[in-house]
């Protein structure tokens, strides 16, 4: 089947969801058995047979297995584990690869709280972290050390916007018996599939484009066999359970995740040509245009765009970006991105890069193209960009 079809069929079962179209939420923590034979029965195809059958809430309800099952045809992998949010997505999948002793290659350019995570609690644990400049591709053979366990990517980076060569990552990091995951957050599975680029985890911040609505929390990992596993039982040893009421928003987004995809894919097209004509722009950063650095492995690698952004300016003030951004009325200031509308956030990632210094004028401003009309969007964004112009004198 198709994506766009899989995107609507994917985990429907008449039987499970009684017949409901949308799955219904199934609550419960306690699952009450009809004999002790009847409950093994259900343990042992619950715990080491890895079947989908009630057993205890926290192993997932019917409501659960509809988005795993939607997530694993779409993304082509053995199993999904879902999480209480993207976040615990990054975390719990790196956990599935390593061991205190283990290094692990993390992208320079990762969502800052996975990076956190990495210098932070997992080296506590004895894990240790080296950073990598994003467009290493290949050439990260170099950093593999004996006991490197695994390579994290994130492509794009979701506020520099590099695209990473992963099937050569992935190559190089097989060699080496390390695995690959890849926070694949901005392509969504409908535009991106890195399992089948070579990687073993793909990791997606479901509160993004699958929810698509910036109304509830989620994450989703999706691997092979053997590295799902590994997951799936490191979530399950730190307590992992989503509530039902998040799944099932989830579910009910991504049923309509290929519409809402192409019209942000549509939408940021045109405001970011509109963008690239201003005075004030020096770049860009949106791998679907030309002149993008990543475009090419964009072609090859990615089916499609989003609608998230970034744009450098020339010359850049904290007063000028503050004064256009302020007065903004269709882009509101806000953390996360993916929902139904435009948002507005900066760009200044100096501070935190390790490996490759951002030279670029900070800080610059990323932006997330809604389901608003372009023009509308475009007209508030000129009136922003005066502000800018005015206050940078
Ligand atoms: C938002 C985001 C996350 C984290 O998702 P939460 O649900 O907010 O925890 C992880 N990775 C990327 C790339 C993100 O944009």
């Amino acid at each position: 089947m198709k994506k766009d079809t899989r995107i609507v069929r994917g985990g429907m079962n008449k039987k499970r969801n009684l017949g409901m179209v949308n799955t219904p939420v199934v609550r419960g923590s306690t699952v009450i058995f009809d004999s002790v034979a009847g409950m093994r029965e259900a343990v042992d195809r619950a715990i080491k047979k890895r079947e989908k059958v009630p057993f205890y809430g926290r192993r997932g309800t019917p409501t659960h297995w509809t988005l795993q099952e939607a997530i694993t045809e779409l993304e082509g992998g053995a199993d999904t584990v879902l999480t209480p949010s993207g976040l615990a997505a990054c975390t719990y999948a790196i956990l599935g690869c390593v061991k205190a002793g283990d290094h692990i290659l993390v992208t320079d350019s990762v969502y800052e709280p996975t990076r956190t995570f990495c210098s932070g609690m997992l080296k506590s644990f004895g894990v240790e972290t080296t950073y990598f400049d994003p467009l290493i591709g290949g050439g990260i053979t170099a950093l593999m050390k004996p006991n490197t366990t695994l390579v994290f990517c994130e492509s794009p980076g979701s506020l520099t916007f590099e695209i990473q060569d992963i099937p050569a990552i992935a190559a190089a990091a097989h060699k080496h018996g390390a695995k690959v995951a890849v926070d694949n957050t901005w392509a969504t599975p409908l535009f991106c599939r890195p399992l089948a680029l070579g990687a073993d985890l793909s990791i997606e911040a479901g509160t993004k484009y699958i929810v698509g609505h910036s109304d509830a929390l989620i994450g989703t990992i999706c691997g092979t066999e053997e590295a799902i596993a590994g997951v799936q039982k490191a979530a399950s040893g730190l307590g992992n359970a989503v509530s039902p009421d998040d799944v099932f928003l989830a579910t009910r987004g991504l049923r309509t995740l290929g519409v809402r995809l192409a019209r942000h894919q549509e939408n940021a097209l045109t405001v970011a040509r509109w963008l690239q004509t201003r005075p004030e722009v020096a770049r860009v950063l949106y791998p679907a245009l030309d002149s993008d650095p990543g475009h090419a492995l964009w072609k090859r690698d990615f089916a499609g765009a989003s609608g998230l952004l970034g744009v450098i300016f020339k010359k850049s003030s904290a007063a000028a970006v503050a004064a256009m951004v302020d007065g903004l009325e269709l882009f509101p200031l806000g953390f996360s991105w993916g929902g139904f509308e435009s948002l507005v956030a900066l760009i200044a990632p100096k501070e935190s890069r390790t490996e490759k210094s951002w030279t670029e004028p900070e800080p610059g401003i990323r932006l997330h193209i809604g389901l608003e009309d372009t023009d509308d969007l475009i007209a508030d964004l000129d009136k922003g960009l005066s502000r800018f112009q005015k206050a940078l004198g």
